[in-house]
């Protein structure tokens, strides 16, 4: 693949890897809740139409472990790629760099610090919403600013403002966390940008690529936790080497033998454990789900007028009371039903819903901490 069209691929993928955090909070599914949205509140997080409950530890431990695991395992695959590709502390540093510096040298400066002020602006209302809906936000913002929400709004915001303007890709070289970690979950055969193997002769040794390297490294010196595989050096060499008829001596290498492996104890044992977690936190999450209902049957026992049988299930460890709503028209008896933490029950329920009512009946429950379960019973005659 030519380095123009990874680059493009690498653009692409920044783009649209920034676009959809950006525009998630915006994106509401069909339960009524954010697309990702963690509700700090209930202990609750709002995932592509599920519901994570938090108040079982057990799969709070889950999900922080296997996050952990996860980011292991692709350090150790593939180093700091996470820095260059996906990362919007860098991402928007070299677009205040790059937009900048296509000014007039007296411009530059009050570019990058109006660019730094907007970019802390995005980021640091996007990060909010993912923890309050961007309409209570707003509306929060105009009619009681001062709370705790908005007080850490705006430590977010100057934090991230003194990044943008005044530390940029330092960050990612002498404060970012995951560079020191990095030193303990690379190895020898973890991917890095430097010298391409067996090119190293064809360096001319112009230092184009070091004075351009935004951390300040030699790239022809790595590896270096430092690198964040921005590939500035790589498009840099090209542009050297091009003009004499060659092509970038810098490149991903494969470790220090320049070949991917997976037949490594370290890489094994981080697959295996993640396999295990994610297996443990699909079964957890099931059986964590605030309510099952699910029913056996449904008789009609006369014209508009239906007993069913429902099974129900209180998955966390909380008493709730669940109650009954039918969604398209018609009335439930018994309209409320308590459950004790982790009860299973069966029920019967009657529903009327009037001679006229056509289609299938759509019972909505909802449980005393507002989850909401539609169950939908297909009429049939007995
Ligand atoms: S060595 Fe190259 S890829 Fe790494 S940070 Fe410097 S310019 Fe970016
Ligand atoms: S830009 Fe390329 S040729 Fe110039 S010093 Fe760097 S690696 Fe060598």
């Amino acid at each position: 693949m030519t380095i123009s069209c990874r680059r493009r691929i690498l653009r692409i993928l920044q783009g649209t890897a920034v676009s959809f955090f950006l525009i998630a909070p915006f994106i509401k599914t069909s339960n009524g809740n954010g697309l990702i949205r963690f509700d700090a509140e209930r202990l609750r997080l709002y995932l592509f139409n599920n519901i994570i409950t938090f108040d079982n530890f057990f799969v709070t431990s889950l999900v922080i472990l296997l996050f952990v695991f996860i980011f292991i395992f692709v350090t150790q695959i593939f180093g700091r790629i996470w820095c260059g590709w996906f990362c919007p502390q860098s991402f928007f540093s070299k677009l205040i760099t790059d937009l900048s510096g296509k000014l007039k040298k007296n411009y530059r400066r009050a570019a990058a610090v109006f660019l730094a002020l907007l970019s802390a602006l995005i980021l640091s209302l996007n990060w909010m919403w993912y923890f309050i809906p961007p309409a209570d936000f707003i509306y929060g913002a105009v009619n009681h600013f001062g709370g705790t929400a908005y007080i850490i709004w705006s430590v977010i915001f100057i934090a991230l403002f003194l990044d943008f303007a005044f530390v940029g890709f330092l960050w990612c070289r002498y404060l970012c966390p995951y560079a020191k970690m990095q030193t303990l979950m690379s190895d020898s055969d973890t991917l890095y940008v430097g010298l391409l193997k067996g090119d190293e002769d064809k360096c001319i040794n112009c230092l184009a690529c070091v004075r351009k390297c935004p951390v300040k490294i030699d790239p022809r010196k790595t590896p270096d936790n430092a690198c964040v595989y921005c590939e500035t050096c790589i498009v840099t060499c090209e542009k050297v080497l091009s003009k004499r008829g060659g092509s970038s001596v810098i490149g991903y290498n494969w470790g220090s033998v320049g070949r991917f492996t997976v037949k490594r104890a370290n890489l094994l044992i981080t697959m295996s454990i993640a396999l295990l977690l994610s297996v443990m936190l699909v079964y957890n999450v099931f059986e964590s789900r605030p309510l099952f209902v699910k029913y056996d049957s449904l008789y009609e026992s006369g014209v508009g007028n239906y007993r069913a049988e429902l099974k129900l299930k209180n998955g966390i460890l909380k008493n709730t009371i669940v109650t009954f709503d039918i969604e398209n028209g018609g009335t439930v008896e018994p309209r409320t039903v308590s459950l004790k933490a982790k009860e299973k029950k069966k029920i019967t329920v009657t529903i009327r819903t009037g001679a006229e009512h056509s289609g299938d009946i759509k019972i909505k429950a909802v449980t005393s901490g507002g989850f909401t379960d539609t169950i939908i019973l297909k009429k049939r005659n007995n």
